[in-house]
């Protein structure tokens, strides 16, 4: 097909008027000139004529099935919330969910990143077994209901199933509201093998592993699924939970001595497939190491301030040419532009300064984030996506002109004005691999799905009030 862009954000900046070839969902041309934009625009029968062309965005970070309790954990007791009574609150939640509902779930989210921007996801999947913890007769049912809702929604997924062992620092055994999470290593390569042959039936979608974290696994398992996955694919993506609360680091610090990046320095061959999620409380060595090594730092602001984490030290990261991805984690919001918006919003409450996160190449703070969260959130995900060149994925985003248009004069400014200005649907259009799945804000099964979701969620909250 042949998509001509009034205004398109190519990897090296804003341009106008270009003519984009896309074959079997990979650019292979874009062409420029007045004989280009005469065709076009006289209404060539073969060519889409769009006007505002962005990459889409990619989420580094979702456990879909947690999208069904966002607004379930927000009562307060007198102060004595934190992400540890949270956590209590989901594995609660969790009791009840059958291999259906978590496809339902992930279908409606998956519908509504679409919607929102995102164009592939990564999911960071450790529901694997059935209610009281038993292996399913097909031990990858669970990440079959991903894959199935990947594919009807018709976002790119990169699964990453997740070895996820112990309670706590030191081999402490799982506590019950563990028990659909665990399995031991050979189990769990054996579920990575089923995965890679489930990507393989699925158009657009790839494999990697996700140690829980580093107390949830110990250092021999964690080599042990390492080896193995990039025994597969040397460029599998190795996601982990990193360094997400103060007591996470402490109890790190009086079990290994280490905190957790350093340990992980220190012990792992840390690479530019790496993402480390929730790298939150770091030094500047496990800083400055995680940048020497081309480590991603996977940052979910509304997440992370939902559940009161703390701050990554984006500014001084981001300023050491560290790369950043984004992930919506718990889904209490599922919008790339809120994510980029708490990003730099957080950091000027620190700093007490404005327009922090930008370059001198890059003075726009909405370009520079989503830029940078677009390429490195591909990278996180080995996926030939996040900017749009020749040779790449086409996934991208057509903004609505009549939202925009309110607020936004100039390219310049434009992802500045999404960014920091919209309070509405800002998308019209979305392709990914070359297909358009939402088209004038709207996806096929949208409101069927909503409505099934809808019916769900009042089913949990009536048992999970009884
Ligand atoms: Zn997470």
């Amino acid at each position: 097909m042949k998509l001509f862009a009034e205004h398109i954000l190519l990897a090296d900046g804003w341009h106008k008027n270009q003519l984009l070839t896309i074959e079997n969902g990979v650019i292979t041309s874009i062409e420029t000139g007045e004989h280009v934009t005469a065709m076009a625009l006289e209404g060539a029968s073969d060519i889409e004529v769009k006007s505002i062309v962005i990459p889409g965005m990619v989420n580094c970070h979702s456990h879909a099935f947690q999208r069904a309790f966002a607004g379930f954990s927000e009562q307060g007791s007198e102060g004595n919330d934190s992400f540890w009574t949270w956590r209590n609150i989901m594995y609660q939640f969790l009791s009840q969910l059958t291999s259906k509902d978590a496809e339902l779930i992930a279908q409606q989210l998956y519908i509504e990143m679409l919607r929102k921007g995102y164009t592939r996801v990564a999911e960071f999947h450790y529901l694997h077994h059935d209610i009281d913890g038993q292996p399913y007769p097909e031990l990858a049912q669970m990440a079959k209901a991903i894959f199935n809702a990947a594919q009807s929604s018709g976002i790119g997924l990169t699964m990453l199933p997740v070895l996820y062992r112990f309670s706590g620092f030191g081999e402490l055994a799982p506590n019950h509201g563990q028990r659909r999470f665990i399995n031991d290593v050979t189990q769990f390569n054996q579920l990575v093998d089923d995965c890679f042959e489930l990507a393989a039936k699925s158009s657009n979608a790839n494999v990697g592993i996700a140690p829980h974290s580093l107390r949830a696994v110990d250092k021999d398992s964690l080599v042990a699924a390492v080896d193995h996955v990039r025994g597969k694919d040397p460029k599998a993506p190795i996601h982990i939970h990193i360094a997400e609360q103060q007591k996470e680091v402490n109890d790190c610090l009086t079990h290994y001595g280490k905190r957790p990046v350093q340990w992980l320095l220190d012990n792992v061959a840390l690479d530019k497939h790496w993402c480390l999620i929730h790298a939150t409380h770091i030094d500047e060595q496990e800083r400055q190491g995680m940048i020497a090594q081309g480590t991603i730092a996977g940052i979910c602001p509304t997440t992370e301030a939902n559940l009161g984490d703390g701050i990554f030290p984006t500014t001084e990261f981001v300023a050491e040419h560290g790369t950043i991805a984004i992930g919506s984690d718990s889904h209490i919001s599922v919008n790339p532009v809120e994510e980029l918006r708490w990003l730099e919003y957080a950091q000027r409450l620190i700093k007490q300064q404005r327009a922090i996160l930008a370059d001198n190449a890059t003075p726009s703070v909405g370009q520079f984030l989503w830029q940078q969260a677009a390429k490195g959130g591909a990278q996180s995900t080995s996926s030939n996506t996040g900017e749009l060149a020749v040779g790449k994925q086409a996934d991208l985003l057509v903004l609505d002109t009549q939202a925009l248009s309110v607020y936004a004069t100039g390219d310049q400014y434009r992802l500045d004005s999404l960014t920091f200005a919209s309070i509405e649907q800002s998308i019209a259009d979305v392709m990914v691999n070359g297909m358009w799945v939402v088209e004038s804000g709207e996806h096929p099964l949208a409101r069927e799905t909503q409505k099934q979701f809808a019916d769900l969620l009042a089913r949990l909250s009536a048992s999970t009030a009884n």
